[in-house]
């Protein structure tokens, strides 16, 4: 939505009410030339009558006047009309009405001139309560204006964010469909490869062993890739989980449990602090332990692994982190490994480059953050962040 240029002021309406002709020609033409729309009244009764129909930048109200006089005048115009805050100037002879028109009216603007009138007293208290009204009317303006682009700028982030929702959605289930999908006549190329190299490896002269073993190693790679790719879309905008509690020591013991092979293998030594109870799913935390740890073993240097996991209390999170002693990081590359598919070495580590993204999109969806310091051949230490446990 435009907001709309602010147009010129009008001339702001002033209302004179005095039972004396003669005073209200000359309070009129003291106020003549400078713009203003002039309206008179000759008695309280005109005065209200003329405030319940119309807006008033201000009035200048006689304080003696026959029947109504500028109190009751003042009372009702504050009570009754539109112009309950209208500033009003008193005029008046007696300088001792001062303090009790103060106590009667101590809502809103008020002022007094005094009898005789000095005319550049009166335009300059005139013209002090007319800016005022001018800059109300036009912060009113604005308001109303940011309030309205407020509101659509909030509908049009729900509408995108609606339609965001549903693109991913349909991503989500694009990718785990055709990577479900995509493994069904892969398992039939891995069985019939398997069932030739049985079944015929007699016959099978030359390179055709050699043939059929890249075939199942590629068989295997894209299994695995297939694998990542629906755990990946798993973390996809999926149903946003309720506030969740697990306890992530629990969860440590387990993804060791189910690393075990691995740990023996390269005896990896794994160590850590006492671990907290946070805010989200068993599920997601194995998850990023498991990648975490699992690639602190995976890219480890010629020693065998250390592994330490501990965590911090900051700001109303867990600050977690896994610092191994392996080949480390360049620093240029600590953004993008984050990103899927991004791997910093060839086939002399396997692995597809989707368990990094996997544990960002956990943690960010849990409102935290994932990153790493590392240097080449010094370790590296991943730092994520979770919600405390509510
Ligand atoms: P993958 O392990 O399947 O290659 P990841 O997304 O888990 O994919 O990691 C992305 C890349 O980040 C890895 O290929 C590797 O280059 C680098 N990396 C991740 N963890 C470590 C680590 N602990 N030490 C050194 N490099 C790492």
């Amino acid at each position: 939505m435009a907001v709309e240029p602010i147009e010129e002021p009008r001339p702001a309406r002033i209302l004179l009410v005095d039972d004396r002709p003669t005073n209200l020609v000359v309070l009129q033409a003291l106020l003549e030339g400078a713009g203003h729309e002039i309206l008179t009244a000759s008695s309280g009764k005109e005065a209200v009558a003329l405030t319940t129909a119309g807006d008033f930048a201000l009035i200048l109200l006689d304080v003696m006047m026959p029947e109504m006089d500028g109190f009751e005048t003042a009372r009702r115009i504050r009570d009754e009309g539109r112009n309950g805050r209208t500033p009003i100037i008193f005029i008046t002879a007696y300088k001792e009405l001062e303090e009790q028109l103060l106590r009667a009216y101590v809502v809103g603007g008020v002022d007094f001139l005094y009898k005789p009138i000095d005319p550049e007293v009166l335009k300059f208290k005139v013209s002090v309560f007319v800016d005022l009204y001018r800059q109300r009317a036009l912060v009113k303006r604005y308001s109303t204006q940011l309030e309205a682009a407020n509101t659509d700028l909030e509908r049009r982030v729900a509408e995108r964010t609606a339609e965001l929702h549903a693109a991913n959605d349909e991503l989500r289930l694009l990718a785990h469909a055709s990577s479900h999908d995509l493994k069904e006549p892969l398992r039939t190329i891995a069985n019939y490869t398997r069932l030739l190299d049985e079944r015929y490896k007699q016959q099978l002269g030359g390179d055709a062993k050699e043939f059929i073993n890249f075939i199942t190693d590629g068989a295997h790679r894209l299994d695995s890739l297939l694998n990542d790719l629906l755990a990946y879309s798993e973390q996809l905008n999926p149903p946003r989980y309720a506030a969740a509690c697990c306890d992530s020591e629990a969860v440590l013991g387990e993804v060791v449990m189910m690393l075990d092979v691995l740990v023996r293998e390269s005896h990896a030594v794994i160590t850590h602090d006492p671990l907290p109870q946070v805010g989200a799913e068993f599920n997601e935390v194995t998850k990023l332990f498991q990648n975490l740890i699992g690639n602190a073993i995976k890219f480890r240097g010629a020693d065998a692994p250390h592994i330490r996991i501990s965590a911090q209390q900051q700001n109303e999170k867990w600050l977690f982190s896994v610092k191994d002693n392996g080949i480390g990081i360049h620093p240029q590359h600590h953004g993008e490994i984050f990103g899927i598919f991004k791997r910093l070495h060839g086939r002399e580590y396997d692995g597809n480059g989707i368990g990094l993204a996997i544990c960002k999109k956990i943690v960010e969806r849990r409102d935290g953050r994932i990153w790493v310091d590392s240097q080449p051949g010094q370790g590296s230490t991943f730092y994520f962040t979770l919600p405390e446990a509510v």
